[in-house]
């Protein structure tokens, strides 16, 4: 369903050329939850940004359901982006001075929706991903993991093709990252949903069925999860040490 081909990145600035993504190609089919794992600067945010149509990949082709993105004008890209994609950030991105129900209203309502199936959609998610009990709160009247499982309810709330998480579990303890995992579960178990995952966190990677090691802006290996975490998180820390 996402598929990226010989995709090349090069930064320029100051006559300086950096060549951040070297000839990346993978695959995520549909339903599959898919880590790409790296360390800093190995060029993770960059094929994320080019996946997301933030930034304009120097060659390469990026196909989501057979249809190339590059090839869009902005208000096209800005359109697909509201609503074919779901976004989960580092730092939350929540309103600070809308509820966490208004948060997850918000997207629904750019999309046109009717106010009844707002409502229905959003209750639906606020139990799926256990957070019914804070939904009149404000950002900053819950913790780190409830804003990171609102801002996976907001991602959700429009049904996208597939939801990109750029370092969801960065800011968070290893209690709470791994309930924001469960919740990209939940949605990946009852909704079908389709996720791409970019993180340092090897934890948070043994929860997804595939991991893509990336190095200096190239893939180096993949490995599957064969349904044994213990056995996977060694694989991937061996992948991390390679
Ligand atoms: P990661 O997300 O894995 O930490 P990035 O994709 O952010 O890595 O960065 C990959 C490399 O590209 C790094 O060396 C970084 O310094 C460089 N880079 C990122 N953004 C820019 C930019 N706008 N201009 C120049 N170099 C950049
Ligand atoms: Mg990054």
């Amino acid at each position: 369903m996402l598929s990226v081909s010989n995709l090349y990145k090069t930064y320029e600035s100051y006559n300086q050329k950096y060549e951040a993504v070297k000839d990346v190609s993978f695959e995520i089919q549909k339903g599959e939850f898919v880590s790409l794992i790296g360390p800093s600067g190995s060029g993770k945010t960059t094929i994320f940004n080019c996946i997301s149509g933030f930034l304009k990949s120097t060659s390469g082709e990026i196909k989501l359901e057979g249809k190339d993105i590059a090839n869009k004008t902005e208000s096209e890209i800005s359109h697909f982006r509201s609503n074919k994609l779901g976004f989960v950030f580092q730092d939350f991105m929540l309103i600070d001075g809308l509820t966490v129900l208004e948060n997850i209203f918000l997207p629904q309502i750019i999309a046109g929706k009717d106010i009844c199936d707002i409502e229905k959609q959003t209750e639906n998610l606020l139990s799926k991903l256990n957070i019914l009990e804070i939904e009149n709160k404000y950002p900053h009247e819950i913790s780190g993991g409830q804003k990171q499982r609102v801002a996976v309810a907001r991602a959700l709330s429009n049904v996208p093709l597939i939801i990109l998480a750029d370092e969801p579990t960065g800011n968070l303890d290893s209690v709470s990252g791994s309930k924001v995992i469960d919740a990209f579960i939940t949605a990946k178990r009852d909704l079908g949903t389709t996720i791409f995952m970019v993180t340092h966190d090897a934890k948070a990677a043994s929860l997804s069925d595939r991991v893509i090691g990336i190095r200096d802006g190239q893939i180096f290996k993949t490995i599957k999860n064969n349904g044994d975490r213990k056995v996977f998180l060694d694989e991937i820390f061996d992948l991390m040490k390679a």
